[in-house]
């Protein structure tokens, strides 16, 4: 009787809310707007769960409202961006079924979509802030802005660099300028008021002008940074809401002003809460795997992944657990995001790919979807080379490959007994390569076999020492094929997954023995740079 009216509930909820989307859909097209929205990622590393946290969120308003959402690069920062991370970041988000109307690789009226293509663009906007004397070019050197900081620590000043705090007298401009220094374009900032913006989920914020720097807009080499190229790209790409993480929340004000500057609208704000650890900390590679090709790669559906972050932060209006991502999208409204941080919890997002495995996939579908995921000739011709000279019928196949297709590996204390290696050793060893791979941004096989010599030569082992426990944590055994060939196949995060799991096995250093252990590995570590 009470399951009938709990259903019953539930269904009278979708209905409304399905009414209340219509009325959005009709209200935005009387005001003649079309819901924009975006995801601007920079490509500098791995695809990060909290990438497609952010862009599920963007997607599910704009697709609520009959809008558009659309995908930017923001690769401004040329060191660290890469071509790869830029097509990972791609192919996952779309692994995961979160689509674009307009990115770098789908042409539209917007575009480019890249902001490295978009130099003209931002260097015509920084002339019109100079011209307009909202920035100001600023010939401060590395050196001189190092000693104004300091004098400002001894000083015991709190509030953020003004633009009367970096003035240089005119001739002394007038000379650097003839002599044809580097600048760096800054914006005007007041120097004291408040700044209130509005932020969709927490009403107005306040912020006092007087711990909000004269932000760098262009660089010496020309390129801008972040805020000039998101405001400027924002407005040009005509985005009318942003949701994005909270750590932006700063940077806030600076962006409201260059909208004022520019007299242009500014897009609503809405910022969502962090994804943390189970601990309550930013989730952060060192401690949980964030990389979205891990997930793929333990084996979790697309869909699950998707369903759960989805939950981080928002539920269904009837609580459900499980639901797709047309249901998502059906039942979205923004104002059930609640600002507590939510946790990113491996063993709830495997639960709830249980589910999604049982549920919705037929045995057909499982035996299509496995084939997919592991036997696929991609990861296969990966595979093969490395087994091929191991074994001698295809029934050998199986065990000398299964670490590639698992997960975290049943490994004991006990797995790690060498006749050299002190149990001491193989924790101190297992802890210092984990530090030396979470730091890793070239993991390609070479280079890592060489970082681990240089590891070995620090700390004084032979080489075959120190990667006897590192065979251990990667295969499960120290009669594999070549570890790093394996690294290099299973990826960053699942490496650094399993060698962290390995030194849990083993115990991880005491508090005295991390402190000492740190202050080692910092003199290691100069030497891993050199190699
Ligand atoms: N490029 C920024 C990022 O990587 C975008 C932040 C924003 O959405 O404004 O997160």
């Amino acid at each position: 009787m009470l399951d009938k009216a709990d259903s019953n509930i539930g269904g009278r909820e979708s209905s409304r809310y399905n009414a209340q989307q219509f009325l959005l859909i009709i209200l935005d097209a009387y005001f003649l707007m079309t819901v924009r929205t975006r995801i601007a990622p920079s490509p500098t590393g791995d695809p990060h769960v909290g990438t497609a946290y952010i862009a599920l969120f963007n997607m599910a308003f704009a697709r609520q409202h009959g809008g558009e959402f659309i995908l930017r690069i923001e690769d401004t920062d040329q060191t660290r961006s890469t071509a790869e991370s830029e097509q990972m970041i791609l192919d996952s988000l779309r692994w995961l079924g979160l689509e674009w109307a307009e990115g770098p690789d789908k042409p539209g009226p917007h575009g480019p979509y890249r902001q490295s293509e978009r130099g003209d663009i931002y260097q015509k906007y920084t002339q019109q802030l100079l011209d307009e004397g909202k920035a100001f070019k600023c010939y401060r050197t590395a050196e001189e802005l190092d000693q104004l900081r300091n004098q400002r620590r001894e000083a015991g000043l709190q509030g953020a660099m003004k633009e009367s705090d970096l003035a240089l007298s005119t001739e002394e401009v007038a000379k650097r300028e003839a002599a044809n220094e580097p600048y760096v374009v800054r914006m005007k900032v007041p120097e004291e008021g408040v700044c209130v913006f509005d932020d969709m989920l927490r009403g107005a914020i306040e912020v006092e002008w007087s711990q909000v720097d004269c932000q760098i807009l262009m660089k010496s080499d020309g390129m801008p940074t972040y805020h000039l190229a998101n405001v400027v790209d924002d407005h040009l790409m005509e985005i009318t809401h942003v949701l994005r993480g909270e750590e932006w929340i700063s940077s806030a004000p600076k962006h409201q002003l260059l909208y004022k500057y520019f007299n242009w609208e500014m897009p609503q704000l809405c910022h969502m809460p962090l994804l943390r650890n189970p601990d309550k900390s930013k989730l952060s590679k060192r401690k949980n795997p964030t990389s979205i090709i891990y997930y793929k790669r333990m084996g979790y559906m697309a869909e699950a992944l998707l369903n759960y972050l989805a939950r981080m932060g928002w539920s269904m209006p009837d609580e459900r657990e499980k639901f797709s991502l047309d249901e998502m999208i059906e039942n979205f409204d923004v104002n059930r995001v609640s600002l507590g941080g939510p946790i990113f919890d491996q063993e709830k997002l495997s639960w709830l790919n249980g589910m999604w495995i049982r549920e919705e996939l037929s045995d057909e579908q499982f035996a299509v979807e496995f084939q997919k995921w592991a036997l696929n000739p991609e990861y296969l011709m990966q595979i093969i080379p490395l087994i091929k000279q191991r074994v001698e019928k295809f029934t050998d196949v199986a065990p000398v490959s299964s670490f590639l297709l698992s997960g975290m590996l049943p490994i004991t204390a006990e797995s790690f007994e060498h006749k050299k290696l002190l149990l001491e050793d193989t924790r101190r060893i297992l802890q210092f390569a984990s530090w030396m791979l979470d730091a890793e941004q070239n993991w390609n096989k070479d280079h890592l076999f060489s970082q681990f010599k240089a590891l070995g030569e620090a700390m004084d082992f032979k080489i075959r020492d120190v990667l006897f426990p590192i065979f251990v944590a990667i295969a499960g055994t120290s009669q594999s094929v070549s570890v790093v060939d394996s690294m290099q196949i299973l990826g960053p995060d699942m490496s650094r997954a399993r060698v962290r799991h390995a030194l849990n096995t083993v115990g991880g250093p005491s508090k005295k023995e991390a402190k000492r252990w740190e202050k080692e590995y910092r003199e290691v570590a100069k030497v891993l740079a050199e190699a």
